[in-house]
Parts: structure tokens; sequence; C-alpha cells
């Protein structure tokens, strides 16, 4: 019996570390803590580094995916280094009017990726303003995730009709809430025009705050080369950039995807070791919906699964993660 005991005791810690320990040779056991070196996302060490993954879709339009088999699936099979938990903070059933489900959702994704050794982006999926709500949002996920080396804090995903000035307010008291209880963790900060007014960024930076990267946004078909262009002068200005949302076809979301624009992307982003995340992880009849409606909810997703946006985006992760 004594050794029964034993036995049943050692299995008991072997569990418990294969569950909470971190995956030998995942991206955050090679990487560990991320930082910023001058524009540069970096790891622990110093080293220049790039994440590329995938966004899952809002969580109250798509909560089927929301789960841990589809994020072992994009880990296993797509090679994922990041993942991108979308809270939305608009449309019906969003985060304002029902946080538990939100978190009913965004925990399992979570919690997923720092079991699976990724880098996970807590973004709040926001056009509009809301800042007591964020606040009191990043306050809690700050206390629960802020010593988790996975987390990234995605402060508003994309301002619309702002202006910079009252989007770096924002972006201040967010990173102050943040900051008070998680010194070091990434903060992805978003600008004007979703995201794609690094220029108005460039000109009055936020001064004094460390470890944090300005969200560009790119839809290949709409956004040509003048982003890049754009993008490429902020960070000729010091401005460190992370794709944190992207895409091949219109900024709808919809219409014709456009390989060859995507691609001039990817080689420029390639150049840069700048960062990205494909949107999205969804199913409705639209062009960046990566699944087909009869696509399970927890991965297995065979080739005749994916959306011509979800092969390609698949491949590209592929190829950008390959070593
Ligand atoms: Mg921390």
């Amino acid at each position: 019996m004594r050794l029964l005991n034993y036995l049943f005791l050692f299995l008991s810690l072997s569990t418990s570390v294969a569950v909470f320990g971190i995956p030998k040779n995942s991206p955050v056991a090679l990487n560990g803590k991320l930082q910023v070196v001058g524009t540069q996302l970096s790891n622990e060490k110093g080293e220049a580094i790039a994440l590329h993954g995938a966004s899952l879709g809002w969580h109250n339009l798509w909560p089927r995916f929301y789960n841990k088999s589809a994020v072992e699936w994009l880990v296993k099979d797509w090679n994922i280094s990041i993942v991108r938990a979308a809270m939305g903070v608009a449309i019906e059933d969003n985060y304002l009017e029902n946080p538990k489900f939100a978190m009913q959702c965004m925990t399992p994704v979570i919690d997923a990726a720092i079991k699976n050794g990724i880098y996970v982006i807590i973004d709040f999926h926001s056009h509009k303003k809301h800042t007591a709500e964020a606040k009191k949002f990043f306050t809690e996920m700050a206390t629960k995730y802020g010593k988790c080396p996975n987390v990234l804090y995605e402060i508003w995903n994309e301002p619309d009709e702002f202006g910079w000035p009252e989007v770096k307010e924002y972006a201040e008291d967010l990173i102050q809430t943040i900051r008070a209880i998680d010194a070091d963790n990434i903060i992805l900060v978003g600008n004007p025009h979703w995201d794609q007014d690094l220029h108005k960024v460039a000109e009055d930076p936020i001064k004094g705050a460390t470890n944090i990267l300005y969200t560009m946004h790119f839809y290949a078909a709409t956004h040509k080369k003048w982003l890049r262009d754009r993008t490429d002068d902020a960070i000729s200005k010091g401005i460190p950039v992370f794709v944190s949302e992207c895409a091949g076809m219109e900024a709808s979301g919809d219409g014709l995807l456009d390989v060859e624009e995507w691609s001039n992307y990817l080689a420029w982003m390639k150049d840069r070791k700048i960062s990205w995340v494909a949107w999205s992880v969804s199913d409705k009849n639209e062009t960046c919906s990566m699944l087909l409606p009869r696509a399970s909810s927890k991965g297995n997703w065979t080739a005749d699964l994916l959306k011509p946006w979800g092969k390609l985006a698949r491949e590209s992760i592929l190829k950008a993660n390959s070593k």
C-alpha cells in the first residue's frame, strides 16, 4: 500500500508539472518575457523576434471558437506563436452588457495559450471609448495574468473617429492603470482611423512608458503601399509597431482577396521583423472568415473546411514561423 501511495503522489506531481509548466521548445519556453528594445519586439535575452498567429473573431459573434481545443489545433496544425482573443465591446451581448459571458469565453482561450506555451493578446475589441470599463477590465487582467510571460494587453482595438490627443490620453490612463499592477508585460496601443494614423503618433508619442508598441492594422486590398510607407516613416522616428490584426481582402472584411498585395505586406513585415496576427477564426459568409460554417468548434479543420483566406493565412503563418 505504501508503495502505491507513493506512486499516486508521483503521478499527481508529474501531472501538475505537465499542466502548469511551460511546454518544452514552445515559443514562450524559447523566448520568455517579451520586451521592446528600441523599436523592436524582443525576447527575454534582448534578441529581436517576430510573432505570427491568428485572431479569433469577436467573442460575442463566434463564442463557439473560444475553447481550448480550437487553440490547441491552431498551435499544432497552424504553428501559431500567438493567438488574439478579441473581446467584443460592441454589438449584442458584448462585454459591457454581459461581462460574465465575455470572461467565460476569454478565460479558456487565455488559459489554453498559457498551457500550450504561446503568447496571447487580450484584446479590448472596441471602436469607441469606454475608459472606465477598460480600466476595470485591465485591472482584473493584470492582477490575474501580470506575472505570466504569455500575455499582451491590447487596450483599444481600433479607435475610429477619435483624434490622437484623445486616444493618447486614454492610452496613458490605461498604461498607468496596468503598470500599477504589472510593471512589464507588453501593452499594445491603438491609434486613430482603425490603427492607420501612425504619423500622428510619431508627431507626439507617449513618453516615459516601457514595453509598449503601437498597433497598425491593414487589409491588403484597401491599404496598399501608402500605409507601409507611413509605417516605415513612423518606425524611422522611433515608433515600435505591432500588426495585431491584418488580412488580405478589403477593409470591410469582404471583397476580393488580393494575394499579390498580401505577399507584398508579408515580405515587408519579414524584412522589418514586425509581428502580425491574421483576422479571423470565424465562419461568416465573408472573405475574412477563415472557416466554413460546418467546421467544428474544436479544431480538426481539414483543408476542405478552410475558405481561401483560411488556407492562405495558415500557409503564411506556417512559413513565417518555420525555422
Ligand atoms: Mg508582468
